[in-house]
């Protein structure tokens, strides 16, 4: 915890104070990495630092030390009730910034001609067959591109497809009209396949905008097989691979997601292996590791719910896996503020405000961990477009409204948690999730700000002189 507010007396001109909003994370060799969430600013530095915020001594500083820390928003001249105004004053004023429905998703169909330990959707497979083989009808593809140009008609992110498995010969035709209606209106599309019997789509996909592929394998073949099996039991490796090749081959962008957990760690550098005889590691960004996480408390930003804290020493400490871990962690640097443009989180995913899926059965969900649960549908697009109770909820589940998140310190990172574990283990949407917050102290800072002081100090080896 911070320390209670000290005051310092500059030549009793202005008073100063430690932000409310600075989180001190210690590192190695006595640095630390000073984060401010509200200002997004982010500090490497010693001891020095944290004793001029707490206020030790402050004959001893010099105006410089103290002018940089108040400009970055370290030291404040305001009270912690005044800097929680203010802050949420100018939150008010970059709203507009997350914009409402910017992200739409179809779902042709829930089906799947695979069945992948962990699916995010698993529970559907439970269902009887005519509801598993629900397809989107013309009607309500017509219905959904009319409510996304309604909703946000300016929004310029491709529609992502996904399932179930949109890429399944029983569903080419539907497929094919939505790639056509889309191209008509010059969408591109965003594909997330498990590259099964994506060489059938190979044509009709070479006539659409397809701005990319996400195509996913679990590491070495018999890890992959383990867990990704076909929908009659059988193995699925060799001919996803065989997929990504072809689309790759054929100048699409496809990105390979690596899922893994404690259990596949360590048989990632053969993985890495074999994708570098297959080239794939040469294509930019093409690979990335992404740990399981679903229907967990921190929800899609929990990273480590099936990872321990040794098997991040052993992905940053292998030159090859720490690129592609890092480019999966991606997510949750934006989160933290460690990007080029950084915004103050106002909710926790894009489930709030700007994501939006479209079902086979006309209704519209917000939150990934819900899809399929039609008591967990927030309204329908076909045959009208109408938002529910549920809907309400949702959009309100944002720091403004979420009396603890408000007075929270880690309020504009973390966003209020995982709406969806809130609702499921204490009944009610409008709870904190505090999870994400959690990790982000224990796990997330120490591990940026290690692997970024590392980098500096590769760095000034490489220099001559230095
Ligand atoms: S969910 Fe918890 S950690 Fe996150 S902002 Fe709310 S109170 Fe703070
Ligand atoms: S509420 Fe957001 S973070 Fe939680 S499961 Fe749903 S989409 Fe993921």
């Amino acid at each position: 915890m911070w320390s209670s507010p000290i005051y310092i007396d500059h030549g009793g001109r202005t008073l100063l104070r430690r932000s409310r909003y600075v989180l001190v994370i210690p590192l190695q060799n006595r640095e630390f990495l000073f984060v401010n969430t509200f200002t997004g600013a982010i500090l490497f530095g010693p001891e020095e630092i944290l004793r001029i915020l707490n206020g030790v001594n402050p004959e001893q500083e010099t105006s410089e030390e103290v002018s940089a820390l108040v400009s970055q928003g370290f030291l404040t001249e305001l009270s912690p009730k005044e800097e929680t105004e203010k802050a949420f004053k100018s939150l008010e004023s970059i709203q507009s910034l997350h914009r409402d429905h910017t992200l739409f998703a179809l779902i042709p169909t829930y089906d799947c001609n695979m069945r992948c330990d962990y699916c995010y959707v698993s529970s559907v497979f439970t269902r009887d067959e005519p509801w598993l083989q629900r397809k989107m009808t013309h009607s309500q593809v017509d219905a959904a591109f009319k409510a996304m140009e309604t909703l946000n008609p300016h929004t310029r992110a491709p529609i992502h497809l996904l399932g179930g498995e949109p890429l399944i010969s029983s569903n080419y035709e539907l497929i094919e009209y939505i790639l056509t209606r889309g191209t008509r209106c010059d969408k591109s599309f965003i594909i997330v396949t498990n590259g099964l019997e994506s060489s059938l789509f190979l044509p009709l996909l070479l006539e659409s905008k397809i701005t990319s592929l996400q195509i996913t394998v679990d590491g070495i073949e018999e890890i992959h097989n383990r867990r990704k099996k076909r929908a009659d039991g059988t193995g699925s490796f060799c001919q996803i691979v065989e997929s990504i090749d072809q689309l790759a081959e054929a100048g699409f962008t496809v990105y390979v997601r690596v899922n893994i957990d404690h259990s596949t760690v360590r048989t990632l550098p053969s993985f890495m292996e074999f994708a570098h005889e297959k080239g794939w590691d040469q294509r930019d960004n093409m690979i990335y590791l992404s740990p399981v996480r679903h229907h967990t408390p921190g929800g899609c930003y929990n990273f480590m719910h099936n990872l321990k804290k040794e098997d991040l020493q052993f992905l940053l400490g292998d030159e090859v896996l720490r690129d592609v871990f890092l480019r999966g962690l991606g997510p949750i640097a934006q989160k933290l503020g460690f990007v080029d443009k950084w915004l103050p989180q106002m909710s926790y995913c894009r489930s709030y405000l700007s994501q939006t899926w479209f079902d086979p059965f006309g209704d519209i969900y917000l939150c990934t961990d819900t899809l399929g649960n039609k008591e967990e549908a927030v309204g329908t697009y076909y045959p009208e477009v109408t938002f529910n109770e549920r809907f309400n909820q949702w959009k309100e589940r944002t720091i403004f409204n979420m009396k603890s998140c408000r007075h929270c310190r880690y309020a504009m990172i973390c966003g209020g948690g995982c709406g969806n574990y809130a609702a499921q283990t204490k009944g009610d949407l409008l709870k904190p999730d505090c999870e994400f917050s959690n990790q982000a102290v224990d796990v997330y800072y120490p591990l940026f700000g290690k692997m970024i002081q590392g980098e500096r100090k590769r760095t000034q080896e490489n220099i001559p002189g230095e």
